[in-house]
């Protein structure tokens, strides 16, 4: 898929005032630092299409961005605990957890992990949170620069691994790196392709 055009719409701390049209959409979070807004500009080809840590940003809320007219990439917020945590499910800011539940248009996650480190409980659990949800959701390492080949390979086999565990099937994964460009056709493949999916579907 080529970026032809890639717009900010808007930004929203409640999932009920997000874009009403049924357009696709597709939503990028992880820990803070994980490089996401360094992703998002590498996929979009734009340099600051979303605020990357250096800059004050609006990073508690859901910001939707329009590509090609005919789908979102939406930009939500690092995520942590958040104080009462009873439940895997409580351990989220509810704003997040409302917009998995509630957004119908979510076509899948993508849960972003930094290759250099290994599987954390914060990101599996999320991960947990996201299967027992019945949300589809896909995995992204980044920052893949930071590691030889020999190393990469490992640390994904290692997480594949882990995940297991607890996971009779692994969600698709892709390598990536803002700083190299890698990873950028791969993630922009599997989106066009299951957004062409969605088409036939609705044709049928
Ligand atoms: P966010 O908080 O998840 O949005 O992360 P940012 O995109 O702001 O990136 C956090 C830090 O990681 C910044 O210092 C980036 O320069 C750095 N970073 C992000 N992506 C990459 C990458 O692919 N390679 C390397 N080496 N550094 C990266």
């Amino acid at each position: 898929m080529k970026i032809k055009s890639a717009e900010f719409v808007v930004s929203n701390s409640e999932v009920e005032k997000c874009p009403k049209n049924q357009l696709p959409e597709y939503a990028f979070i992880g820990r803070s630092n994980v490089g996401k807004s360094s992703l998002i500009n590498m996929l979009t080809d734009r340099k600051s299409l979303a605020k990357t840590s250096g800059r004050p940003g609006k990073t508690q809320l859901i910001n939707h961005f329009l590509i090609n007219k005919n789908w979102y990439l939406v930009d939500l917020p690092g995520y942590g605990y958040a104080r009462v945590s009873k439940s895997s499910k409580k351990k989220f800011q509810k704003f997040i957890t409302n917009y998995f539940e509630q957004r119908q248009q979510l076509v899948s996650a993508f849960v972003l992990v930094d290759i250099r480190h290994k599987p954390q409980p914060i990101d599996l659990e999320f991960m947990q949170y996201l299967g027992e949800s019945g949300i589809p959701f896909a995995i992204i390492f980044t920052k893949a620069d930071k590691l030889k080949p020999k190393a990469i390979e490992k640390h994904v086999e290692d997480y594949c691994e882990m995940l297991l565990k607890t996971w009779e099937e692994l969600p698709p994964h892709f390598i990536t790196s803002s700083s190299k460009g890698i990873g950028q056709e791969d993630v922009l493949e599997f989106i066009g392709s299951t957004n062409d999916e969605i088409e036939q579907l609705k044709s049928n």
